[in-house]
């Protein structure tokens, strides 16, 4: 196993990744690849160039500097930077990663998605976060990408968290072997399980993946009596139809133990920048972000089969990540 992940972000005071202030740590790379993806710099196994077209001056020296011809050769600021343009810095196909552009960069322009970083060194950042978990009921959370792609490594992270005494939440595709997600999940508080869609063609076309396992292993989760919140990230064209919520009440309050409730996270196209700096034409770019009052109707649904359920996923709404049935400080553990 890697002592050390690729990390793209600590991201602290997040309220809609479980419950209270979050520290949400980003771990990178992902067997999915989910059209409308969020964190799209998450994908990749491997440490990838920004390159912010906004910063650059075209000065030359990254292409000086890289020893593979994987960068472009400078053109007039204003043709590069223009609306529709699509001139970009870096060749990818040519890129191995060496960065050594980066450290030519005088202008911030380019910039490594991805440091390597080992559990203790999340954790001490993790840390510097405790006092707003007191009051809150806030700690870490562990995203992605998918953290069960790093398995060995997120075991890891999530048992020395709880030595440490952290709450921990795992935010997870469950595209996993069900004994990794078992295991996982019980170093963890709470589980944030995806749910995309229920039919299978539609799945794969928009996620690249079958959803057998995910369904499956939601299944099995649950019977556990694992604490679950299930998160629906609400897409335009994939899953925003009443037919799709109303199929996944059903699925969802028909799970042999009770979820502590689902979350609808509308779409949002605030990511627009991070695909730009990537050199990936994202075919949401231009999609509005979804309006959040859009799904209180298909919030109904869901609570007409019984389940709590919120908009935007706030940790401060709902429950406090008790399952019920299990004791409050019990969550995932000791399953
Ligand atoms: S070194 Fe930086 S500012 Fe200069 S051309 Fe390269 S990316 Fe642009
Ligand atoms: S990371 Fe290395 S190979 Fe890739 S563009 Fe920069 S200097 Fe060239």
């Amino acid at each position: 196993m890697e002592d050390r992940v690729l990390v793209t972000d600590i991201q602290r005071f997040a309220v809609n990744d479980g419950p209270g202030f979050r520290t949400n740590v980003f771990l990178k790379g992902c067997p999915m690849n989910c059209a409308w993806c969020h964190n799209p710099e998450t994908k990749a196994p491997r440490p990838e160039l920004y390159w912010k077209k906004k910063l650059c001056t075209q000065c030359g020296s990254c292409l000086d500097a890289c020893p593979e011809g994987a960068v472009n050769a400078p053109v007039p600021v204003e043709e590069a930077a223009g609306e529709g343009s699509l001139y970009h810095k870096i060749m990818r196909s040519r890129c191995t990663g060496c960065m050594k552009c980066v450290q030519a960069c005088r202008f911030g322009a380019l910039e490594i998605a991805g440091r390597p970083m080992s559990t203790g060194e999340i954790l001490d950042e993790v840390e510097k976060d405790r006092p707003f978990y007191a009051n809150s009921g806030g700690g870490m959370t562990v995203s992605g990408g998918e953290p069960a792609a790093q398995g060995e490594f997120t075991y890891l992270l999530l048992a020395e968290a709880r030595e440490r005494d952290l709450h921990t939440c795992l935010d997870t595709s469950g595209l996993c072997d069900f004994s990794l997600l078992k295991a996982l999940a019980g170093q963890s508080d709470i589980v944030l399980f995806d749910l995309k869609h229920l039919d299978g063609q539609v799945h794969k076309a928009f996620t690249g993946m079958d959803n057998r396992l995910i369904l499956n292993n939601l299944v099995r989760l649950s019977r556990t009596g694992c604490a679950l919140w299930v998160r629906i990230p609400v897409v335009p064209g994939f899953n925003d139809s009443h037919e799709f919520h109303r199929a996944a009440a059903l699925f969802l309050s028909n799970l042999p133990r009770p979820v502590v409730r689902v979350d609808l996270l509308p779409f949002h196209n605030w990511c627009q920048d991070k695909y730009s700096w990537l050199g990936i034409d994202w075919i949401y770019r231009d999609a509005d972000s979804l309006d959040p009052a859009f799904l209180e109707l298909p919030a109904d649904l869901y609570r007409e089969r019984g389940l709590a359920v919120t908009i935007g996923g706030s940790g401060f709404e709902g429950y406090g990540g008790r399952a019920p049935g299990r004791p409050a400080d019990a969550g995932c553990r000791e399953m």
